[in-house]
């Protein structure tokens, strides 16, 4: 029976590679990091548990994509560069194709951002993943939530709701056929962090967030720490190809208030939008342009032809969503 030990000596250790900031990687007291000079360390947690973040029979590779993406998901909307992370896990048992399957999935996203493990916890308990991220962003560039300003373009990266849509799929709340399930679900199981954008936006964008409980509510907490309000045409946020072949009600409500999305919703003035497009350029990812920051305090939504639209979409809360 393998122990607590070489359970994380076999599946969630590696040497720290060279120049990579890290000094000590797992298997001291604590990992030694070297911050590089001049830089902040931008640090986020996320948590997912089983039952509520995800089903009972989730793929475990991709359970691991996803427990690392949604963290680095916070780095990508600060304009952090990966740094490393620390996992923490509670285990129900010890499942050897389990954890080989889950350190894979982790390690490959790991490696596709040089973000390199440096530590954690384990524990036996009901399946929780527990990820603490570290980045680097040089001090004033950090894409915060309080800077949007009014006159501020809002932009969406990507395309939303399509993981709500797998959602609505799986709980045959819909009918999707087996191949749009499929493509629906790979946006809710394997998210792409928007790592490469957030890096290409710093300097250009003044606010960003990054959106895993729905538009709505994510571009709210812009507009609240920020102090301002905004007007998006609901008809011009981008939805997923399987999303757009659906009425229109689900369409809007899907984009608007999905939630796990991992997209960024960022904001920056009209004379930035050509440079915004370099970046989205340079990013490799799509960027379009669907409100605007205005003083008055509170979200408007309108149709494609500026009619205001009353939708009734509120964003997921663990604590008010039933
Ligand atoms: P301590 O008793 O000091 O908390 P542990 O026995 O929990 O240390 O962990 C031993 C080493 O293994 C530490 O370096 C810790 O960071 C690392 N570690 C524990 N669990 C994990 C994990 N799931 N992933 C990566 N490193 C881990
Ligand atoms: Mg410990």
């Amino acid at each position: 029976m393998l122990s607590e030990f070489s359970l994380i000596s076999r599946y969630f250790t590696r040497a720290p590679s060279a120049d990579s900031g890290v000094d000590l990687g797992v298997g001291d007291d604590c990992a030694l990091l070297a911050p590089a000079p001049g830089m902040q360390l931008a640090i986020s947690s996320d948590m997912l548990v089983e039952g509520r973040h995800f089903f009972p029979d989730a793929d475990a590779r991709l359970l691991g994509h996803k427990s690392l993406a949604v963290n680095l998901s916070d780095l990508a909307a600060m304009g952090a560069k990966p740094v490393g992370f620390t996992l923490a896990l509670a285990l129900p048992a010890l499942d050897e194709s389990w954890l080989a399957e889950y350190s894979a999935g982790l390690l490959a996203l790991a490696d596709e951002h040089g973000c390199q493990l440096i530590g954690g916890d384990t524990t036996k308990g009901p399946l929780t993943l527990c990820i603490t991220v570290f980045g680097h962003v040089p001090p004033g560039l950090a894409l915060r939530r309080d800077q949007a300003r009014e006159g501020d373009d809002i932009w969406i990266s990507g395309t939303l709701g399509e993981a709500r849509l797998a959602l609505a799929g799986y709980r045959k709340e819909c009918s999707l056929s087996d191949a749009d399930l499929a493509a629906a679900g790979l946006r809710m199981h394997a998210p792409t962090p928007r790592i490469a954008l957030g890096l290409a936006l710093r300097g250009i964008a003044h606010a960003a967030i990054d959106i895993s409980d729905g538009l709505v509510g994510d571009l709210g907490h812009i507009l609240q720490r920020s102090g301002v309000g905004a007007t998006v045409n609901v008809d011009a946020v981008p939805a997923g190809p399987v999303l757009r072949t659906q009425a229109s009600a689900i369409r809007r409500n899907y984009t608007m208030a999905g939630g796990d999305d991992y997209e960024l919703c960022f904001t920056a003035p009209p004379a930035a939008r050509s440079a915004v497009n370099a970046a989205a350029r340079r990013a490799e990812c799509e960027v379009t342009r669907v409100g605007a920051i205005e003083a008055m305090p509170g979200l408007r939504l309108t149709d494609h032809s500026g009619k205001p639209l009353s939708l009734q979409v509120r964003s997921f809360d663990h604590f008010s969503t039933p």
